[in-house]
């Protein structure tokens, strides 16, 4: 069957990484995926075509791909937009609720070819390979009632934590599920001594637990994991968490990489549809040079085809080319280092398509 992917390259970078990771994939076509590529627009771009960040066609085209690989959005020249539903960033947050994407996959994983680019010490990181699932469309950046009022002569700004118990559910199954699949730990994240959502997402995993005897549960409190994820992080594996936890956390675990032009992400909705974006942003500053990082975008589309396309052995070649061209000592100039070969953003795309032929 053949699968549709749509490539939204977005603002500042976008079109220059998404333009590397799109030739990954069309190699992938010639190593077997049936797939068809097609293009769109979202962010800054689209508001200058269309007055919009999310365009009906952009939303039409990416309700009906198997999957969507997005560059960034954002940029100065969108920041002085007024209406704030105009804003490129509501392009992106558009397509997560349009499409329900609840479930963040956001991993850490450090090749130890860079073990130097973090800030931790070597020993204390080489080799980590973290997976945070964070879910995305609820919490506390969702609920209801929120706002600043007045009351009592101040005013007073309030936001409601949420979670149903079918949304905990839901998350949870994600996370058992991809523990399964990797090492059979997971960490279920909350603050479950303070805040009574937690304690019900608690019970939630607790239930879940039982259905999964092959997954390893525990349990940390979130002031306790982001101590223990800069102390000692290789004791992580999977790590399921809320929204906000997940934000901030997840931001953390990226940063013990050293560089976030080679994180990639995804988020799923219930039909195992996807969207998958490097975790960095448009990079204004480095826009059109052909300097940026793609290796994020290009781990994405592994990501894609393991996630999403049912294609595990192309996504193990990928990551497998990536490894290769770090071995091979090529760097771009936010992972380069002393005796390593400076390269360009299509320069590193040219490198890893080699590895993969
Ligand atoms: P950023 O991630 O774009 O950049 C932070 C720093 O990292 C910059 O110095 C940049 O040059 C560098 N960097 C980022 N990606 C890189 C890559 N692939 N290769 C090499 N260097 C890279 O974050 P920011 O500066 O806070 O935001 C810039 C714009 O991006 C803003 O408009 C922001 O709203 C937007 N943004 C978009 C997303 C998204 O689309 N998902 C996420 C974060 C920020």
């Amino acid at each position: 069957m053949t699968r549709r992917i749509l490539v939204l390259p977005g603002d500042g970078i976008g079109p220059e990484i998404t333009a590397q990771a799109t030739r990954v994939l069309e190699a992938c076509q010639t190593l077997g995926l049936d797939a068809e590529i097609e293009q769109g627009l979202v962010g800054g771009s689209a508001y200058d075509a269309h007055g919009v960040p999310l365009p009906d066609e952009t939303l039409d085209k990416a309700r009906s791909a198997d999957a969507i690989l997005l560059g960034a959005v954002g940029g100065p020249k969108w920041d002085r937009i007024e209406d704030l539903s105009k804003r490129p960033e509501k392009g992106l947050l558009g397509l997560r609720k349009e499409l329900g994407l609840f479930g963040n996959l956001r991993p850490a994983i450090l090749y130890p070819q860079l073990a130097e680019a973090s800030t931790l010490k070597p020993e204390v990181v080489s080799g980590l390979d973290i997976m945070i699932v964070r879910e995305l469309t609820g919490g506390i950046y969702f609920g209801q009632p929120r706002g600043i009022e007045e009351r009592d002569g101040q005013r007073v700004g309030f936001n409601t934590y949420v979670y149903s118990e079918s949304e905990i559910e839901r998350i949870g199954r994600v996370a058992f599920e991809m523990a399964r699949k990797r090492n059979g730990k997971l960490c279920s994240v909350d603050k479950a001594n303070v805040l009574e959502v937690t304690i019900l997402w608690r019970e939630v995993m607790d239930r879940l637990a039982a259905e999964y005897p092959d997954v390893e549960l525990s349990h940390m409190y979130v002031d306790n994991a982001a101590m223990q994820l800069v102390r000692a992080p290789r004791q992580f594996d999977v790590v399921v968490t809320g929204n906000m936890f997940g934000d901030i956390l997840s931001d953390a675990a990226a940063m013990l990489t050293g560089s976030i032009g080679m994180l990639p992400s995804a988020s799923l909705n219930e039909r195992g549809q996807g969207m998958y974006e490097p975790c960095h942003g448009s990079a204004p500053d480095i826009a059109g040079q052909n300097l940026a990082n793609p290796l994020a975008t290009i781990l994405s589309v592994a990501m894609m085809l393991r996630y999403s396309l049912d294609e595990a052995d192309l996504a193990a070649r990928i990551e497998a080319a990536v490894g290769k061209v770090l071995d091979d000592g090529l760097r771009t100039a936010d992972i380069a280092s002393e005796g390593k070969r400076r390269v360009s953003t299509s320069e590193m795309g040219d490198a890893v398509l080699a590895a993969l032929s």
